[in-house]
């Protein structure tokens, strides 16, 4: 994510970072570096412009120059102000209705039916909501179907009516269902179109005023950079939209549309899609992502994560195994799969400080534990929970079987070994001593 701005922020704010001496000449080169920095992003010159200007006064009124760190007080206020610029605080979404009425707006292409799936399933998981989605693309059959596919992927209830050509009257019925059904969210998707035009615009218009949502939500994909932005004024000059939802921001490494989205509609960025997958939706923090842009990492949503994955009565369960000496491959196998739920390796990666610029080159994708995978399932039951009988003709047929080499069966089974070994060592107080000996 936004791979290449990071870069060059970091490259900029080198140039203060390493003078010892720093004067008001490699402030101003820092800051046109910056700028160069934004606009290569996609970033509206002249928002690129204040940002600078807005950093260099605060620089100046802050004495940068004579403080203990001026390199780290540039970092910050930089920080500072990319944080304003992507919104300040964190904006929630209205779920106060009876049902709360979410409408989708956005082009074709730009991922609102995925997103509305997205949605659906978070807000049943986190919220604990009966959400319903509603299909009101009259115009292509298959994007009813897909909304189909998803709902029942999420387990959400899907309302559809395939004869009816007026989305404003599927809209209605669709809230009516919801009311009969106790359903307390109602989740809108609506058609686009490539490009912004007027028989859409008018379609989406009439929706919306027949319906009232309590949140209309401009979804747009990032990596279009400068074109979401100026979707995003169109659209919300007719419908004066709530939010916005950046989607693909995975595969978005100049991040413009970020950055610049806030200032030119003045709405909120509330939710961002990282994936193809249902999971892959995160709040929109506007100071963590500056943080990750900075490559300073996103500690606080990687633990977040963790803590959504972590089960208490698995974690005893997994404890009492590791002091019996129990712990076997199908429990590492659920380890996996469990990280794996968290999301996309080199999104995680990414949230550790500065793990993301080290191990920006290397080829980490979601296929990283697949031999690890593979082996372990080519593995009997009996082998799983007791590694220490796998001799070496069992090696060769579990190597065959995964279609791995017998170097990394063996590289498995070594890791492993150390891995229970250190665990043990861990839980028998040992934990205290490692620290220790780490010199921690
Ligand atoms: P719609 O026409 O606006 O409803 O767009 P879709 O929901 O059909 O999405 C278009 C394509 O973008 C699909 O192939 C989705 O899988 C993909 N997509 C949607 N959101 C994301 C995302 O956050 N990341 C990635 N990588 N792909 C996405």
């Amino acid at each position: 994510m936004f791979d290449n701005l990071s870069d060059k922020l970091d490259k900029a704010l080198h140039i203060l970072k390493g003078h010892g001496q720093i004067t008001e000449v490699n402030v101003a080169e820092t800051l046109k570096e910056v700028r160069r920095a934004l606009v290569d992003a996609d970033v509206n010159y002249k928002i690129a412009k204040e940002f600078t200007a807005t950093v260099k006064e605060k620089a100046l009124g802050q004495n940068v120059l004579k403080s203990l760190k001026p390199g780290q007080l540039m970092v910050k206020l930089v920080k500072d102000e990319l944080t304003e610029l992507m919104g300040g605080d964190v904006e929630d979404i209205d779920l106060s209705g009876k049902p709360s009425i979410i409408l989708m707006s956005g082009l074709q292409g730009s991922g609102k039916t995925t997103f509305s799936g997205k949605l659906a399933n978070f807000l049943a998981t986190k919220k604990t909501k009966k959400p319903l989605l509603v299909a009101c693309d009259v115009y292509r059959p298959a994007a009813i179907d897909q909304l189909h596919v998803v709902g029942d992927q999420i387990g959400v209830e899907v309302f559809s009516d395939r004869g009816n050509n007026d989305p404003v009257a599927i809209a209605k019925a669709g809230i009516a269902h919801a009311k009969e059904n106790g359903c307390n969210v109602v989740i809108i998707d609506t058609a686009g179109r490539l490009a912004v035009d007027e028989v859409m615009m008018t379609e989406i218009a009439n929706i919306h005023e027949a319906i009232t949502p309590n949140e209309t939500l401009f979804v747009v994909d990032s990596m279009t950079g400068q074109d979401a932005v100026n979707t995003a004024k169109a659209f919300n000059d007719v419908l004066n939209f709530d939010g916005v939802i950046l989607t693909k921001l995975d595969g978005d490494t100049r991040g413009g549309a970020a950055i610049s989205i806030k200032s030119v509609v003045n709405k909120p960025i509330k939710f961002i899609g990282t994936g193809e997958k249902m999971e892959a939706i995160d709040v929109f923090y506007p100071s963590r992502m500056a943080d990750r842009i900075l490559g300073m990492g996103d500690v606080v949503s990687l633990v977040e994560r963790a803590q959504e994955q972590f089960d208490e009565e698995e974690a005893r369960k997994l404890q009492k195994k590791i002091a019996k000496n129990q712990f076997g491959f199908d429990d590492f196998l659920k380890q996996i799969q469990q990280i794996k739920k968290m999301g996309n390796m080199k999104d995680l990666i990414g949230m550790i400080p500065g793990a993301g610029k080290m191990m920006k080159n290397m080829d980490i994708d979601d296929d990283a534990f697949r031999h690890i995978e593979a082996i372990i399932h080519s593995m009997t039951p009996e082998e799983r929970s007791k590694p220490q009988i796998i001799n070496s003709s069992r090696k060769k047929r579990i190597g065959k079987g995964s279609g791995t080499s017998i170097q990394q069966v063996n590289q498995l089974l070594k890791q492993f070994d150390q891995m229970s070994k250190m665990m043990k060592m861990m839980q028998g107080g040992g934990g205290k001593r490692m620290m220790q000996m780490m010199g921690k």
